[in-house]
């Protein structure tokens, strides 16, 4: 087998970033992917003329003007911006919380009538610690949008109890006291013309890359170890260990994907199903993330459904409550015992990072290899 500088285990955008940076350096790259394509979570596929999300919606959002420009190199960006709309029984509800969805929650007009309803709606956690996700929301928001645009939403997604749950995950979401649907605060955002995939695809063109696909690492574990100096590996960490110290909990998901022979289905990028019964926590319509773009006579749809993960199944989210957090710190001494292998990515380091969170972690990883 070929020596190689360095095996980049996992074609995403963790692994796809430090095969770039590895190879501007004049190192030999083997990047291997157990998928048949490219880009891992954030890979995007054409289909009449649409840019089909094939494991969902990925919008691009960052504060950091480094990354922004980083990732910039490698594709243009549309002006998108994130506005989800909530469907609770067939009530719709504008997203993130601001006051297009406190008017059409209590009627309020002016941010003064918001507050003011806000705070009597917070009244039952008055001077209470928020100690899990479902007091944090109320604390946060009170307990009507509680009850109609998280609860159901978030017991779905993660399998649990809002009661149950970390309140850090609910933080992500903006609270504002204007007329502004945009999810994100972040001072960039937008979405890739023609796709997520050419991004991955520009940062592995080097002729010091070379990328198999349909490769899965533990098929020839030994050998792989041995074909290079160096691994960087953005699977599992815990499988990496073969499940040594027990498994950490993640979370799946199930994607139907739908061709509609209409022009515009749901008129909206993102729609979330908000209730408990229906099973899909959203609803896609791809064609919108490129405002409409494409075949005009037909659409493309995808319901997400969560899933628990067993062994096997695709780890999409990682479950960071405490204990997950411990058992992962124990994973990450053992890691020690490897100076060899570098783990990096949403799995390789179990952390619920979002796109430009990886690029910097990958830069991160990038610096401290080749000590800048
Ligand atoms: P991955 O993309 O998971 O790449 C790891 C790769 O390793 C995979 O391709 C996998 O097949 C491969 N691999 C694993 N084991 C092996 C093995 N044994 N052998 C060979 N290959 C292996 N982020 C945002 O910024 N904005 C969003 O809107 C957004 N939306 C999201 C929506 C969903 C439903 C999900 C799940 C995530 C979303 N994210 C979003 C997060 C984003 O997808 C991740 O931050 C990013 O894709 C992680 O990149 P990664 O390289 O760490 O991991
Ligand atoms: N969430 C919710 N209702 C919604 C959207 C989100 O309660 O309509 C909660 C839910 O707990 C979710 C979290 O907010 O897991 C973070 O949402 P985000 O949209 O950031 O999730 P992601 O895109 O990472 O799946």
């Amino acid at each position: 087998m070929k020596k190689y500088d360095y095996l980049v285990v996992g074609a995403g955008l963790f692994g796809a970033t430090f095969a770039y940076e590895a190879a501007k350096r004049g190192k030999h790259v083997k990047v291997i992917e157990k998928r048949p394509h490219i880009a891992g979570n954030i890979y995007t596929k054409e289909v009449d003329g649409i840019q089909v999300h094939q494991y969902g919606a990925h919008i691009f959002h960052t504060s950091n003007q480094k990354i922004w420009d980083y990732v910039n190199q490698f594709a243009d960006f549309n002006r998108y911006t994130n506005s989800p709309v909530a469907n609770y029984k067939g009530e719709m509800y504008n997203l993130p919380f601001n006051m297009n969805t406190f008017n059409e929650m209590w009627g309020v007009r002016t941010p003064a009538e918001a507050l003011a309803k806000i705070d009597e709606q917070r009244q039952e956690m008055a001077g209470k610690k928020p100690q899990n996700l479902e007091e944090q929301a109320i604390s946060l928001i009170g307990r009507d949008i509680y009850e109609k645009l998280i609860k159901g939403y978030t017991e779905k997604q993660w399998g649990q109890k809002a009661t149950e749950l970390p309140a850090f995950i609910i933080r992500r979401l903006p609270v504002r006291l204007t007329y502004d649907n945009n999810y994100f605060n972040d001072s960039y955002q937008g979405i890739p013309m023609g796709g997520y995939t050419q991004i991955v695809e520009r940062m592995l063109e080097s002729d010091l890359i070379d990328v198999a696909v349909n490769t899965d690492f533990y098929d020839h574990r030994d050998d792989y170890l041995a074909s290079a100096d160096k691994v960087v590996f953005t699977g599992p960490i815990d499988q990496f260990f073969d499940y040594r110290l027990g498994e950490l909990q993640y979370r799946s998901l199930r994607f139907e994907t739908e061709e509609k022979p209409v022009g515009n289905y749901q008129g909206n990028a993102v729609i979330n199903y908000t209730d408990a019964e229906t099973p899909y926590t959203r609803v896609i319509e791809h064609k919108h993330f490129e405002f409409g773009k494409g075949d005009k006579g037909k659409t493309i749809v995808t319901r997400e459904y969560p899933a628990d993960w067993h062994r096997g199944d695709e780890p999409y989210y990682p479950v960071n409550n405490q204990e997950n957090n411990q058992l992962y710190a124990k994973y990450q001494e053992l890691a020690k015992e490897q100076p060899n292998v570098i783990f990096g990515g949403r799995l390789g380091q179990y952390r619920y990072y979002n796109m430009d969170q990886v690029i910097a972690a990958a830069l991160k990883t990038v610096a401290k290899e080749f000590d800048e």
